[in-house]
């Protein structure tokens, strides 16, 4: 071929980012092409739309079929190389002087046909070199595929540790739950009744060393989510590495390397959802029962833009929201506001979740709320809210939006309004414990009781 147009073919395949011959070629909006892995890399992190590394276009896309016909041409140039390779002098068999046409998979080996039919190579499975080329580059490119899905996994596992990290540490912060040595016993508990005080406070003392633990858990999570995000990042960098080689090293390199892409993508650290024990506090259900009340709804609000759920679930598993075929079903939600208005003293009143997820419930601020897309940082609001992703709930308090690591209540859950403290607590009946209690003073307007339960 005309050298000019040799190299016009050699840039054609050649990718923009790698500056080599293209791997497992895709084809952009735009028209241009990359090496998936390449592109991959370029765009991890970028926000949407991402820009063509080449001409900026912007592409919504981001999941790409292999270009056949580029790959092809690929693959013919990589055949032309290593028969190039194979022709030359010096890569002759040194004994019978001819090509070395044949692979040999024990030893990893390129070697003449006389040679492989020799006693030495008599139980080796041996076969044409380019077949062998074609196949090891095949099995290269799925491992950097798996690769890749693995290191996307460690990263949702990383950014959902990392939320709950920084929610934990808000709730430190908020509240002086944990890991505090100045706690503010005025935050969490009110001074009604002495004896209950005690036993209140030994269980938010014990609650509070168990949040410590809980904290260096999530810490140790995030630790060994890292440490895996380097070890893949190093063997994609390496794999990269070997793509980029001719097809006579990659033949004799490529087993060992294999195996090691194998073993780094075992063992995947998962984000850790460490769980407060419950304890049953004596005389909690005694004193709040005094205050019972019955509660009537009305004013049943069906919405379908109610963004709670949605957005408790983009706080607990936001690297999510990237993929779409992560995105949960629209579900239709029902919100409902007491008759009662609550403007002082102290109430309580249960409500049966009975096993069911994608629901919230408690107070909000006495005036027509319709805004309903800012429930969690509104201040408006104070709820429990149990939400459900991938068969995993998590529990939740607004004002501010904070996961509480309790196990799920089933059946009744009790809400005392303190309105003299300004607090409210939510009560797991069956259990007879405390499943959380906003600070005092946290609540200072009229509230009525609100429900909200999706239906899917
Ligand atoms: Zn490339
Ligand atoms: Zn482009
Ligand atoms: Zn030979
Ligand atoms: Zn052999």
């Amino acid at each position: 071929m005309d050298l000019d147009i040799l190299q016009a073919f050699q840039r054609e395949i050649t990718c923009a980012i790698c500056v080599h011959n293209l791997i497992d070629p895709v084809t952009i909006g735009c028209g241009h092409s990359f090496c998936r892995p390449c592109l991959s890399l370029s765009w991890e992190g970028a926000p949407n739309p991402a820009h063509c590394p080449e001409c900026r276009e912007p592409s919504q896309q981001r999941k790409f079929k292999t270009n056949i016909v580029l790959k092809n041409l690929v693959s013919v140039a990589r055949k032309a190389s290593l028969w190039q390779f194979l022709s030359s002098e010096e890569q002759m068999c040194g004994t019978h002087k001819e090509k070395k046409k044949m692979f040999c998979e024990v030893d990893r080996s390129l070697m003449c046909s006389l040679c492989s039919n020799s006693q030495e190579h008599g139980a080796h499975r041996h076969c044409p070199v380019e077949g062998a080329a074609a196949d090891q580059r095949a099995k290269l490119e799925k491992q950097m595929r798996s690769l890749w899905d693995k290191i996307q996994e460690n990263q949702r596992n990383l950014r959902e540790e990392q939320i709950m990290i920084n929610h934990w540490m808000k709730l430190d912060s908020d509240t002086g739950i944990c890991a505090s040595s100045e706690k503010n016993d005025q935050h969490r508990i009110c001074r009604a009744s002495p004896v209950l005080y005690k036993e209140e406070e030994k269980h938010l003392e014990e609650l509070e060393r168990e949040s410590w633990n809980i904290l260096q858990q999530l810490k140790r999570s995030v630790a060994q989510i890292n440490q895996k995000r380097k070890q893949l990042k190093e063997m994609h960098e390496e794999l990269m590495g070997m793509c980029h080689k001719p097809d006579e090293e990659l033949l004799q390199d490529l087993g060992a390397l294999l195996m090691r892409s194998e073993s780094v993508q075992l063992h995947m650290p998962r984000p850790v959802r460490p769980e407060l024990s419950v304890r049953a506090i004596t005389g909690l259900m005694d004193r709040y029962i005094r205050y019972r009340v019955e509660i009537s709804f009305h004013n049943e609000v069906s919405n379908q833009h109610i963004r709670l759920f949605d957005d408790l679930r983009d706080f607990t598993f936001r690297s999510h929201s990237q993929d779409q075929s992560l995105n949960p079903e629209k579900s239709n939600y029902f919100a409902t506001w007491g008759d009662q208005v609550f403007t002082a003293g102290k109430y309580y009143w249960e409500l049966d979740v009975d096993d069911s997820w994608d629901w919230a419930l408690g107070v909000s601020r006495d005036y027509p709320i319709r805004r309903l897309g800012t429930m969690l940082v509104s201040g408006d609001m104070f709820l429990l809210a149990c939400v459900r992703q991938d068969n995993q709930y998590t529990l939740w308090t607004t004002s501010p939006a904070i996961p509480q690591f309790v196990e799920k209540p089933v059946g009744r859950v009790g809400m005392y309004l303190d309105l003299q403290c300004g607090s409210v607590s939510f009560v797991n009946v069956a259990k007879s414990s405390l499943i959380w209690k906003c600070r005092a003073g946290s609540l200072c307007f009229p509230v009525r009781p609100f429900v909200i339960t999706g239906h899917k």
